[in-house]
């Protein structure tokens, strides 16, 4: 097709290349869930099936994906975390966007009937998720991202736990359950839900309070891969890049140690947690993600 006369149209094409040296986050969203939720008879606060094809489709992009550093997620959403230095497609943000869309899109749809047997989807109401991609500059805003994507989940389940219960338990409709909620504290729902229904938030299960983390586990490798030379030539590199100022260190590393590392990336199951991630600790037990 090259040197047609209509190829000068090709100059009309636009390519944002996301900017160099800084964290790239791609979300996706499920669009319009509150009405699919509803057309297939989701629990309500939580339906533990939706969260297992949302977990496995994002664990898929994430192995497909091996520039992936950490994806997190709750209800219908996902933000993937890419790793600082990751040239996938040049960085070209459609492709990006687009790509992760497009491959968690299709996961879900064929993980669908695994988790619900006697649900069939039905083609008047396919699964479809919208998706952006935002550059984070440092190490801190990329924590303070997820944090605020963990506090949305916290505050969302808190309120919808209390709003169920008030429709399920105490009998009230939803409007009335929505004007009994309104301008009521983080304490205050704890304590209907304590006082009326007997229910002690903090025991909720921690896959509804906290979201869903998936990880690169650097610190155990799996299977047959896990033999002692290479346990140790990784807990080198490791240490050799989680000590100090990640700048400088990321330089010294030889090209060498630099493919070992990815091929290990590559290797490292990919674990999934339910966490605080607003806590320093998190991130002091796992330097590697953020490097
Ligand atoms: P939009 O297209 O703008 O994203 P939306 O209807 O998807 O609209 P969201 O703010 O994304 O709105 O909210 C998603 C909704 O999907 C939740 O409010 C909830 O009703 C429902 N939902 C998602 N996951 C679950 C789940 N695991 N269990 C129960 N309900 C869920
Ligand atoms: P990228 O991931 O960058 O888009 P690509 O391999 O998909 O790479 P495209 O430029 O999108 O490259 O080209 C699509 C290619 O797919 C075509 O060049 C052709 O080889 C092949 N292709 C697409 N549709 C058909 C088809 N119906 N029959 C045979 N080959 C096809
Ligand atoms: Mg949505
Ligand atoms: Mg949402």
């Amino acid at each position: 097709m090259a040197n047609s006369k209509y190829e000068y149209v090709k100059q009309f094409e636009r390519e944002n290349y996301l900017l160099a040296e800084t964290w790239i986050v791609v979300r996706v969203d499920g669009r319009g869930f509150h009405r699919f939720s509803d057309r297939y008879k989701f629990a309500k606060p939580n339906d533990a099936r939706a969260l297992g094809v949302m977990n496995e489709a994002a664990r898929r992009v994430m192995s497909m994906l091996p520039d992936i550093r950490l994806a997190y997620g709750d209800s219908d959403e996902y933000s993937f975390v890419f790793a600082r230095d990751t040239e996938l497609f040049e960085r070209r943000e459609s492709k990006l966007v687009s790509t992760v869309v497009s491959t968690f899109t299709a996961m879900y749809n064929m993980l669908w009937g695994k988790y619900f047997t006697k649900t069939p989807l039905d083609e008047e109401m396919l699964p479809t998720f919208d998706g952006r991609a935002v550059v984070y500059p440092t190490a801190r805003t990329v924590r303070d991202y997820l944090s605020w994507r963990q506090v949305d989940c916290h505050i969302n389940n808190l309120y919808n736990t209390t709003f169920w219960a008030l429709v399920q338990q105490g009998g009230l409709s939803g409007a009335q359950a929505e004007e009994r909620l309104r301008g009521t504290l983080a304490s205050d729902k704890n304590e209907i839900l304590f006082s009326e229904f007997g229910i002690n938030y903090n025991n909720e299960p921690e896959i509804y309070k906290k979201g869903t983390i998936l990880v690169r586990d650097l610190s155990i490798l799996s299977g047959r891969e896990g033999d002692q030379h290479e346990r140790t030539e990784l807990s080198s590199v490791v240490s050799t890049v989680g000590g100090g100022n990640g700048g400088e260190k990321r330089a010294e590393l030889s090209q060498r140690q630099k493919q070992r590392e990815q091929k290990r990336r590559r290797k490292a199951a990919i674990v999934e947690l339910h966490e605080d991630l607003i806590r320093e600790d998190f991130w002091d037990k796992r330097p590697y993600i953020l490097l």
